[in-house]
């Protein structure tokens, strides 16, 4: 397949996001390039970093707010996603921003108590949680959605009545995949939630919820990119219909909300944020009108389309080669730091952009080439046959819409170390930058591969 087609490359300075009424963000981050490469954040022996904009991040929070503001009555907790990205002080910001947390697991639920978020704003989702985890998770306050009937019991053995969680039941509405099978939770035997259309199923939530008063909370993400809003609007509105019918049934208002999980997806082709948060409010409002008069309180989860379009990577270009009439740059970008990129090109191609020496964009007559990471596999390619301003040694590539899952998510093959990752904020001409994670040492690379453990495997005797 031809990838030049299906990613264009940034757009000339000048064009804008839409409806931001910001400067735009490819002119921002060319003079965050700029600036990096000049204070030495990007360089020779600084060859990889990621970058995320506070200030974009701060303005993505307030959209997401108001598009749900315009429902009167609503009452939301906007959590993110701590898994799109995982750091502390990018945790502290959101929280700073009045979000919660979306937390899968003990360490991502640290980093979000580490971050500062009260637990009564923190909601554990998880298709495995051990009993250590409900119990820790009880004690604390923090919302719990259970993934099965299976986890509904553990709680009920678990859980002291005067428990504060607040408890849910995390359902699949069986409305279909999107365009990315790994990404898609409500396929017919996702392995998310219970599944709501097997037989039996619906009179069994219904029973569930009967027995248990301290079940409040309906909960259902159906899929992150690559999901249509029509598919995810459906798929909450079907979660919308089961909490009617629950509370039909009862004849009390026992289910009091609804989390809609999140997975708006983000356009990967060019600078736009689209689709915006309203456009999804207004497809919840087309499926399920009764989900958003303010008899449920909601509760969202987006990762993804908070961050990815406010962050970049640079990669230093270390050199360049031809290879069966094919230009290729090697660059410090590569599986470890775009891991979905390189092991699934289709799925998640990335535009890049090219800069020079001093982090200027480059421009010039374009040409073809393959843009190729530091990991020693093949397949190790970040983008192909991309048409590109020649790159040179020295240069620098940026590889954009990656502030979730990709910096933040680093990838430890061949032991390369994590890079540094830095905010900035601030107007144009004069960023300031802060590191958000160091870059890792070597140090912490042997450590990791069991430095401490450096004779285990010598000094056990087993039969000669
Ligand atoms: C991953 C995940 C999210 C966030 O998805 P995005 O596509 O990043 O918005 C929300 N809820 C749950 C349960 C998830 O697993």
């Amino acid at each position: 397949m031809d990838e030049t087609r299906r990613t264009t490359q940034p757009p000339e300075p000048g064009a804008t996001a839409r409806g931001s009424g910001h400067a735009p963000r490819s002119a921002r981050f060319a003079e965050a390039v700029r600036q990096a490469v000049a204070e030495g954040l990007l360089g020779e022996t600084r060859p990889l970093a990621g970058f995320l904009d506070a200030d974009g991040v701060r303005r993505s929070v307030s959209s997401l707010r108001e598009a749900f503001a315009t429902e009167p009555c609503l009452r939301v907790l906007h959590t993110f996603a701590a898994k799109a990205a995982s750091l502390i002080p990018v945790l502290r910001l959101l929280a700073d921003c009045g979000m919660g947390c979306e937390v899968s697991g003990p360490g991502e639920l640290r980093l979000a108590f580490e971050a500062g978020f009260p637990p009564e704003r923190i909601v554990l989702d998880s298709p495995a949680k051990t009993r250590d985890e409900l119990r820790l998770a009880l004690a604390l306050g923090v919302a719990v959605n259970a993934d099965s009937f299976g986890e509904v019991r553990r709680i009920e053995e678990l859980r002291s009545p005067g428990s504060p969680s607040v408890l849910g039941l995390r359902v699949n509405p069986q409305v279909g995949g999107g365009s990315i099978d790994a990404m898609s939770t409500a396929t017919a035997t996702s392995k998310f939630g219970v599944a709501l259309r097997d037989p039996g199923a619906r009179e069994q939530v219904v029973r569930t919820f009967a027995e248990r008063p301290w079940l409040t909370r309906l909960h259902a993400h159906v899929g992150s990119q690559g999901c249509s809003l029509e598919l995810m609007a459906a798929g909450i509105a079907e979660t919308y219909r089961l909490a009617e019918e629950i509370n039909g049934a009862l004849g009390t208002r026992r289910v009091t909300g609804i989390d809609i999980g999140g997975g708006l997806p983000v356009n990967f082709d060019d600078d736009e944020v689209r689709p915006a948060f309203s456009e999804y409010v207004a497809a919840l409002r087309t499926a399920a009108p009764g989900l958003l008069d303010g008899r449920y309180d909601l509760v969202t989860e987006f990762g993804r389309s908070l961050l990815a379009k406010n962050g970049f990577i640079g990669a230093r270009v270390e050199y360049t080669k031809d290879a069966g009439g094919r230009r290729i740059a090697l660059t410090h970008a590569g599986a470890q730091i775009a891991t979905r990129t390189v092991l699934v090109p289709d799925a998640w191609p990335l535009r890049i952009g090219a800069f020079d020496q001093e982090g200027r964009p480059r421009s010039g007559p374009q040409m073809v080439q393959d843009v190729a990471g530091p990991c020693c596999f093949a397949g190790d390619v970040v983008a192909r046959a991309r048409e590109l301003p020649e790159l040179r040694e020295g240069d620098f590539v940026v590889l954009y819409d990656t502030g979730a899952y990709y910096f933040s998510t680093p990838w430890s093959y061949n032991s390369l170390p994590r890079p540094a990752v830095y905010g900035f904020a601030g107007e144009s001409g004069a960023l300031r930058f802060a590191p958000v994670r160091d870059a890792q040492t070597l140090d912490s690379v042997a450590a990791e591969s069991g430095l401490h453990h450096v004779d285990a495997l010598t000094g056990l005797v087993g039969d000669r």
